[in-house]
C-alpha cells in the first residue's frame, strides 16, 4: 500500500495547485481525479450525449477506457487513446463533468483505476469523495474549502489571463451550481471526512496553504 494523501473540496478550493506542490515537496504522485472525470465526459460530448440521457450515457461508459500516465512530471488522460489533457478545462466540459458525475455507473468506472494508483504508489489524490470514498482509509485527508466570493475571483483571474471573456457573476452562479450538485448528488457527494483536516484557503497564500498540508503529511 502507498502512502495516500486525500484531499477533498469544493470546485475552485485551489485543490489541484495545492496538491502538485505537495506532491512535489514530498515526491508524491499527484492524481487528479477530476481530470478522470472530465475525460469521460469529452467521451459523452464527441459523441454528441446530452447530460439528461442516462441511458446514453452509462452505455457510452462501456467503450470509453481513461487512463492517465505521467510525462516530464505532468499528468496526462488519454481517452481511448487518444491524449485530451488539452481539452480538459473547458467549461463546456466542466459543466458535463459536474451533471454526468452524479450517476453511479460514471462512477464505478473510475473507482478502480483511482484505487490502484493509491494502492501501487505514494499518492496525493484531489476529487470530491476520496476521504469519503475511495480512499476511507487514507494516512492523511484534508477537506480543502474557500468562500464562493474567493473561488470564483480565482476561476475569473485565471480565465482573464488566458485572454478569455468571461463575466465574474455567471462564474459565481456556476459555481455555486456546481457545489449544489457535488454536495447533494445522492451517490458519493461531496462532503467533509469525520477525520479530516478542515483548511479554509480564502485568506492564506498558497505558501501558507502548501505549508500547512505538507505539516501534516509524513
Ligand atoms: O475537480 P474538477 O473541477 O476538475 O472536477 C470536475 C467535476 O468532476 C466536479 O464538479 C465533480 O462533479 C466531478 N468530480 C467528482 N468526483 C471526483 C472528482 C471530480 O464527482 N472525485
Amino acid at each position: 500500500m502507498g502512502y495516500n494523501v486525500a484531499i477533498d473540496g469544493p470546485a475552485g478550493a485551489g485543490k489541484s495547485t495545492i496538491a502538485k506542490l505537495v506532491a512535489e515537496k514530498k515526491g508524491y504522485i499527484y492524481v487528479d481525479t477530476g481530470a478522470m472525470y472530465r475525460g469521460l465526459a469529452i467521451h459523452f460530448l464527441d459523441r454528441g450525449i446530452k447530460a439528461e440521457e442516462t441511458e446514453k450515457v452509462i452505455e457510452a461508459c462501456k467503450d470509453a477506457d481513461v487512463r492517465i500516465c505521467y510525462e516530464g512530471g505532468m499528468q496526462q488522460v488519454y481517452l481511448n487513446g487518444m491524449n485530451i489533457t488539452g481539452r480538459l478545462r473547458d467549461e463546456a466540459v466542466g459543466r458535463m463533468t459536474s451533471k454526468c458525475s452524479v450517476i453511479p455507473q460514471v462512477r464505478e468506472k473510475l473507482l478502480d483505476l483511482q484505487r490502484e494508483l493509491a494502492r501501487t504508489n505514494d499518492v496525493i489524490m484531489d476529487g470530491r469523495d476520496i476521504g469519503t470514498c475511495v480512499l476511507p482509509c487514507a494516512d492523511v485527508k484534508i477537506y480543502l474549502t474557500a468562500s464562493v466570493e474567493t473561488r470564483a475571483r480565482r476561476r475569473y483571474d485565471e480565465l482573464k489571463a488566458k485572454g478569455e471573456v468571461c463575466d465574474f457573476d455567471e462564474i459565481a452562479k456556476d459555481i455555486k451550481e456546481r457545489d449544489e450538485r457535488d454536495m447533494n448528488r445522492a451517490t458519493a457527494p461531496l462532503k467533509q471526512a469525520a477525520d479530516a483536516v478542515l483548511v479554509d484557503s480564502s485568506d492564506m497564500t498558497i505558501e501558507e496553504v502548501v505549508n500547512t498540508i505538507a505539516g501534516l503529511c509524513r
